[in-house]
């Protein structure tokens, strides 16, 4: 199991960007560290702010509940966001926010290491895959990168405004639930043959 400790106090005291000046506290990610699912939000809101732990509003809620639907459980996952301290407002972080925060997020993904990364939302999957990425270009994709399967999504403030938003999403997570138990089998069997874990599909881009 990684040990996150250093990666969060070090986190607790950074003032690299312009956001530390609004925060109440930085908010670093909540989960199991040895989870192999990475859910990666966009910012803190106000009630992630006051009470230090990403996704515990209403589209933390929901988020929950997506989660359930397709029998995950905080076990099987760890979330964060693409920056870590509250935007004023609530508003989009800035790209150089967003920028001056990938110290701590790829500090994260390298302890955690996980086969599956979920990027919910278009901050997420810009600060990813790119600046010009489309979320509603890429959505519902699986795409491989160095053996490590991204699947961008919509966050679930976004479900929250548009429902008919709901649908495509449920399929997304049905899709990350099935290929996660896929890896999980292949792990053991991995285990039982004294290999490494493996990803099921090269490096590419699969649509939805
Ligand atoms: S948002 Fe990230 S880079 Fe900016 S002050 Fe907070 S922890 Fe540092």
């Amino acid at each position: 199991m990684a040990d996150l400790g250093a990666i969060e106090r070090t986190a607790k005291e950074c003032r690299d960007c312009a956001l530390h000046e609004s925060r109440t506290q930085v908010v670093f990610g909540r989960g199991n560290p040895a989870a192999r699912i990475l859910l990666v939000g966009e910012g803190p809101g106000k009630d992630e702010d006051l009470q230090g732990m990403p996704f515990v509003g209403a589209a933390g809620q929901l988020l929950d509940k997506i989660l359930a639907a397709v029998d995950l459980s905080e076990q099987d996952v760890f979330i964060l966001n693409t920056v870590l301290c509250r935007p004023p407002g609530n508003r989009v972080p800035e790209p150089a926010e967003v920028s001056a925060c990938a110290r701590h997020r790829e500090a994260l993904l390298a302890a955690l290491d996980p086969p599956i990364v979920v990027l919910l939302g278009a901050t997420a999957a810009k600060a990813v895959l790119g600046p010009k990425t489309s979320i509603t270009a890429v959505r519902g994709s699986r795409i491989v990168r160095e053996g490590r399967a991204y699947y961008p999504t919509f966050h679930p403030a976004a479900l929250l405004r548009d429902p008919s938003r709901k649908r495509p999403v449920w399929h997304d997570f049905q899709r990350i639930a099935k290929d996660y138990r896929l890896i999980l089998s292949g792990a053991a069997d991995a285990a039982d043959d004294g290999e490494t874990e493996p990803w099921p599909t090269p490096d590419g881009v699969e649509s939805r």
